[in-house]
């Protein structure tokens, strides 16, 4: 599939790169990366990124100033996607990947299987879009800018290189970035742990209302509209929370619950310890992700939310290797 990528880039004048709605580290970083790589190998093409509602928290990637947010009335010869493998986590921009030429998607997604995209390079097992994207990129045309793009996205999906996604291969790519001169540290403390002072007191808020669940296996905590907008915050103001409540000795589980529109409620799924495989949770509920995280989106209340999930998550919470996980830790 590389070489049907190399050959898709040399064809193609015009390009798009898109990614998934409400864009985290790994989703910016491999569309950045992508543009500013092209930039020094395609110099003489027209590249440009379109995504919605990215946290102003990246402005230091290359390029971010200059990230599209209305769909344009042009199409494209090729669409690169990031980070997404299926059009309707493409949100808005889902009709500029239909009205391409040609799309290729690169992403790290158990849940992706390739069925909107043919032509595309998936792969479970790296820890991250950016990862992917390293393998596919020329090492001649890797500069600084590319490189802090794709540190990023290396670790916001590894949790600064503490999940087991992380490999030897995930630390090479990192010292290959380092090797660049890209300011690492300020990368790390500025787009991955700090937070401002509402963020601290909402995630205060969220950590007080969390509640046990399913024999003290599942830790769930919810938020709502009212409640977020009384902290001026926004949607993409949320993203660490779930992180932050998975922090917890002895919970298998993780649930976040956070309202999006009436009653409608995006969820963020975490597993801990392996002890089970929360993408096939959302998927059942039309989501995906991840084997440790994963999401998806449901109306209700919160508490007829966490019913259906407890539902799904029972059967794998019962299932014999999450048995023997718990015996193997206990
Ligand atoms: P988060 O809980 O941080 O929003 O998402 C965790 C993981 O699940 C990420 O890899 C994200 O891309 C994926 N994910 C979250 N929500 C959805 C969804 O509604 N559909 C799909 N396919 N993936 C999702
Ligand atoms: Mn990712």
């Amino acid at each position: 599939m590389r070489d049907k990528l190399e050959e898709l880039l040399a064809s193609s004048q015009r390009i798009c790169l898109l990614g998934h709605t409400r864009p985290d580290g790994d989703c910016l970083g491999s569309t950045l990366g992508w543009k500013n790589y092209l930039k020094n190998r395609y110099p003489e093409k027209e590249v440009q990124v379109y995504l919605m509602e990215a946290h102003e928290k990246f402005s230091y990637l290359p390029g971010f100033s200059d990230i599209r947010h209305d769909v344009p009335k042009e199409s494209y010869d090729l669409a690169l996607i990031c980070d997404c493998g299926a059009y309707e986590r493409l949100g808005e921009f889902g009709s500029l990947a239909k009205s391409a030429k040609n799309c290729y998607v690169v992403d790290h997604h158990v849940t992706s299987n390739g069925e909107d995209f043919p032509f595309h390079t998936i792969l479970p097992d790296a820890s991250s879009t950016c990862e992917v994207s390293f393998d596919l990129m020329e090492e001649e045309f890797f500069d600084k800018a590319v490189a802090t793009c794709i540190y990023t996205g290396l670790i916001h999906d590894t949790g600064v290189f503490k999940y087991n996604c992380t490999s030897q291969h995930t630390m090479e790519i990192a010292g290959k970035c380092i090797a660049r001169g890209i300011p690492f540290s300020y990368i790390i403390d500025d787009s991955f742990y700090m937070k401002s002072v509402d963020q601290q007191k909402m995630t205060g808020k969220v950590l007080q209302d969390a509640k046990l669940y399913c024999e003290d296996r599942i830790l769930a905590s919810s938020l709502s509209l009212k409640d977020m907008r009384s902290f001026n915050l926004e949607q993409k103001d949320l993203d660490m929370v779930v992180s932050i409540l998975r922090e917890t000795r002895d919970v298998d589980g993780v649930i976040f619950l956070y309202e999006v529109g009436n009653q409608l409620y995006k969820v963020s799924l975490r597993s801990n310890n392996n002890a089970f495989d929360v993408s096939q949770v959302a998927a059942f509920f039309s989501g995906g992700g991840h084997k440790m995280a994963a999401g998806c989106s449901l109306k209700g209340s919160p508490e007829q939310i966490l019913e259906k999930l407890f539902g799904e998550m029972r059967k794998q919470l019962d299932a014999e290797d999450f048995q023997s996980n718990k015996r193997c830790r206990e």
